[in-house]
C-alpha cells in the first residue's frame, strides 16, 4: 500500500473549523497515514500566530514581566479548537505546565515549539490517530546541526510501531535532551524527514494557496501556478524568498526522491504543484518557471589596481567575511575591482570594525557600501535552451525605468538574480512577469 506523509500549516490549524477541514482531507485517503502539524497559525489578517505569542512570553519572562494576564489569550486558542471540535479532552495541565517551564527558563525554542506540541496533541486525539513526540524522534548535534542519520533510524524505527500518527513540527531534542527548533517555517522540514523515514510515496505540504505560484501573490495579482518544478528550481526559488516551503525542505526527500505536492486545505480539489527531482517540459510552456526575491542587502565595492594579479587577494577578502560572519551572497568582478552582496543586517552590526580591518588586509584604493539593495531571482529549467532570455529580462526592467546594480548567472544557468534598489523591488517583479508570462 502507498504511504503518503501530509503536513498542515499553520493557517490550515488555525481554529475549529480549519482542523474539521483537515481531518476530511486526512480521512478522504487512508494512505494519508502520518500527519506533521503546526502550531495554530493568523485567522485573519491582523492576528497573531500561536508561535509568535509564545516567542512574546519568553521574552516578557526575560524583562520580569507577569505573562499571566497575556497567556491567557494562548489558552484561549486551544480551549477554542477542542470546544468547536466537541471532543472530550482536557488540556488545562499540560497548559499549566507549560507556563510554569516557560517561567522556570526552559529556554526560547522550548517555549516557541509548545505551539507545534499542543496541536499536535489536539489533532490527533480528533483524528484517533496516534501522538509521536517529535523530541524523542528528531535530534540535533552538539554544534546545533541537524543529525539526519540518527534521526533518520529513530524516526523509521518509531513510525514502524504506528499505523497512523501525528507528529508535531519545527522541533527536535539537542544530545542534553533540551528542545531546539528549526528556524521559521520548519515544520515543512519536518514534514519532509517524516516522508524519508516513511519511505513515501509522495509529501503532501498543505497551506493556504493552490501551489507555487510564478511570483508572490502579494506583488502580483493573482499570478499563474507552477504545476511542476524541479527540487533545484525550488531550492532557488525559497532560497531567493518564495516562503511557501521552507528552503531546506527538500533535503530529506531528495535522499529518496520522493516528490512533494503543495496542496490548498481551503480548495482541496486543486491539484497543487509537484515538486519533483527531474522534468523535460517546460512548466506550462513558459521559460520561465518562477520569480521571487528579497529586499535587505548591501552591496561592499573593493577597488584595487592590478588586484587580479596579487596572489591571495580574494582569499583574504573571503577570511575576513568569515571572521565577522558575513557571507557573501553574490559576487561580481572586475579586472580591479570586486563586489560582495551581503545581507544588510548582518553588515550593518560590524560596519565599524569590519570596514578598517577590510581596508588594513587588502591596501585597496577604495572601498564603498551601497546599502538598500532587493535581489530578484528568475528562474527557470527552460532558460538554458532559449536564447535572448537575459536579452529579455534587461530590456524589460529597464523599460520599467529600473536601474540595475549587479547581474549574477548561475553556473548552472538555471537562474538569473539581478540587484536593485529596493524601492524598484516591485516594479522589477512586475516587469518581468509581465514580459515572460502575460502574453
Ligand atoms: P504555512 O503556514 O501553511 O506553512 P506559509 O505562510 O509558510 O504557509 O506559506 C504560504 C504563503 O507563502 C502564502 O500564503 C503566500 O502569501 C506566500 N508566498 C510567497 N511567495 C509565494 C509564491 N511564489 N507562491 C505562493 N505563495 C507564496
Ligand atoms: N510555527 C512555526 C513558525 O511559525 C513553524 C512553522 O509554522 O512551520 O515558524
Ligand atoms: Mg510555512
Amino acid at each position: 500500500m502507498q504511504i503518503k506523509v501530509v503536513k498542515f500549516g499553520g493557517t490550515s490549524l488555525a481554529d475549529a473549523e480549519h482542523f474539521k477541514r483537515v481531518a476530511e482531507i486526512v480521512k478522504a485517503d487512508p494512505t494519508r497515514r502520518y500527519v506533521v502539524a503546526s502550531a495554530p497559525g493568523k485567522r485573519t489578517g491582523n492576528d497573531v500566530k500561536v508561535t509568535d505569542m509564545l516567542y512574546n512570553c519568553y521574552n516578557m519572562i526575560r524583562n520580569r514581566e507577569d505573562i499571566t494576564e497575556y497567556y491567557k489569550n494562548i489558552v484561549q486558542r486551544y480551549t477554542d479548537i477542542i470546544k468547536g471540535l466537541g471532543i472530550d479532552f482536557d488540556i488545562t495541565g499540560e497548559l499549566e505546565y507549560i507556563k510554569h517551564a516557560m517561567m522556570a527558563r526552559s529556554g526560547r525554542d522550548y517555549a516557541a515549539s509548545r505551539g507545534e506540541y499542543l496541536n499536535s496533541l489536539i489533532l490527533a486525539k480528533y483524528l484517533g490517530f496516534d501522538f509521536i513526540d517529535a523530541e524523542n524522534v528528531i535530534f540535533f548535534k552538539e554544534n546545533s546541526e541537524f543529525d539526519e542519520e540518527r534521526t533518520n533510524i529513530a524516526m523509521q524505527e518509531e513510525l514502524s510501531k504506528h499505523k497512523n500518527a501525528v507528529i508535531p513540527g519545527f522541533y527536535g531534542c539537542m544530545p542534553n535532551g533540551t528542545i531546539k527548533t528549526f528556524s521559521r517555517g520548519g515544520s515543512d522540514i519536518t514534514g519532509s524527514i517524516v516522508a524519508r523515514a516513511a519511505n513515501a510515496d509522495l509529501y503532501e505540504n498543505w497551506t493556504d494557496v493552490s501551489g507555487f505560484l510564478m511570483a508572490d501573490p502579494r506583488i502580483i495579482e493573482n499570478p499563474l501556478p507552477i504545476s511542476t518544478i524541479t527540487y533545484r528550481e525550488l531550492r532557488e526559488l525559497s532560497y531567493n524568498g518564495a516562503t511557501v516551503l521552507h528552503e531546506d525542505a527538500i533535503f530529506p526527500v531528495q535522499k529518496e526522491g520522493i516528490p512533494i505536492n503543495i496542496r490548498n486545505t481551503n480548495h482541496p480539489k486543486d491539484k497543487g504543484t509537484l515538486i519533483v527531482p527531474f522534468a523535460s517540459e517546460r512548466n506550462n510552456h513558459h521559460i520561465i518557471t518562477g520569480i521571487a526575491g528579497k529586499k535587505g542587502f548591501s552591496v561592499i565595492n573593493i577597488e584595487k589596481n592590478h588586484m587580479g594579479s596579487e596572489f591571495g587577494f580574494a582569499a583574504r577578502i573571503f577570511r575576513c567575511l568569515d571572521f565577522y560572519d558575513i557571507h557573501t551572497e553574490h559576487l561580481a568582478s572586475g579586472i580591479d575591482s570586486m563586489s560582495h552582496i551581503v545581507s544588510s543586517e548582518k553588515l550593518n552590526s560590524k560596519l565599524d570594525e569590519f570596514i578598517p580591518e577590510l581596508h588594513k588586509i587588502t591596501e585597496a584604493d577604495n572601498i564603498s557600501v551601497d546599502t538598500g539593495l532587493a535581489l530578484v531571482a528568475v528562474v527557470g529549467r527552460g532558460m538554458k535552451e532559449s536564447k535572448g532570455t537575459a536579452a529579455r529580462i534587461f530590456s524589460a526592467i529597464s523599460n520599467a525605468g529600473v536601474n540595475v546594480r549587479m547581474i549574477d548567472q548561475g553556473a548552472s544557468e538555471l537562474n538569473i538574480v539581478i540587484a536593485v534598489y529596493e524601492s524598484d523591488y516591485e516594479k522589477t517583479i512586475e516587469a518581468i512577469y509581465n514580459e515572460f508570462v502575460k502574453d
